[in-house]
């Protein structure tokens, strides 16, 4: 746990572009190029998710959306501490990359597993899972979400507190 007292002078800056500092974002037909964006973390942060399929508080920072050439959706979502998606399914799959912190990914009926920053997630068809922070860590991870038709994923229930906590005390 970092002591807040000892910030260092780099992350300070860094802190106060944050939440002085406007963001630019400029946009060309292929390269989005953004200035003035934190030093510590790669991507704008973004909006809010739904609470309707997510618990706590979680940001969704769309990237690429699906074109002719990709039929992905590609977006970063960053977690708080015990924020979550409901359980849910992806029709066509999905790959997470973890770009900072440490999180949670579980399949129903299965151990939750640690994901870190570096780790990347591949997400068979249909098998029902959740993802997020664990209770005390930040996460921010990419996801591209694959499409059946017009569907990327069939949201279920939340991820109850007692199946979090038990996922945070047993996950490796
Ligand atoms: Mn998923």
């Amino acid at each position: 746990m970092k002591n807040i007292f000892s910030i260092s002078p780099f992350r300070l800056l860094a802190l106060t572009s944050l939440l002085f500092g406007a963001t630019a974002c400029n946009r060309t037909a292929s390269v989005q190029v953004m200035e003035n964006t934190p030093t510590n973390t790669l991507f704008p942060q973004g909006d809010k998710t739904p609470a309707e399929y997510f618990t706590g508080n979680a940001f969704l920072h769309i990237m690429v959306t699906r074109d002719k050439n990709n039929d992905f959706v590609m977006g970063s979502v960053t977690f708080e501490p015990g924020a979550r998606t409901n359980w849910h399914t992806h029709p066509k799959g999905q790959v997470l990359i973890v770009t900072e912190g440490e999180g949670l990914y579980q399949e129903k009926g299965h151990p939750a597993k640690i994901i870190r920053k570096g780790d990347v997630v591949n997400i068979p068809a249909n098998k029902e899972h959740w993802h997020g922070a664990n209770a005390t860590s930040k996460m921010v991870h990419i996801a591209l979400t694959n499409y059946q038709d017009d569907t990327n994923v069939v949201w279920l229930e939340p991820v109850k507190e007692s199946e979090f906590l038990s996922a945070n005390q047993t996950a490796k």
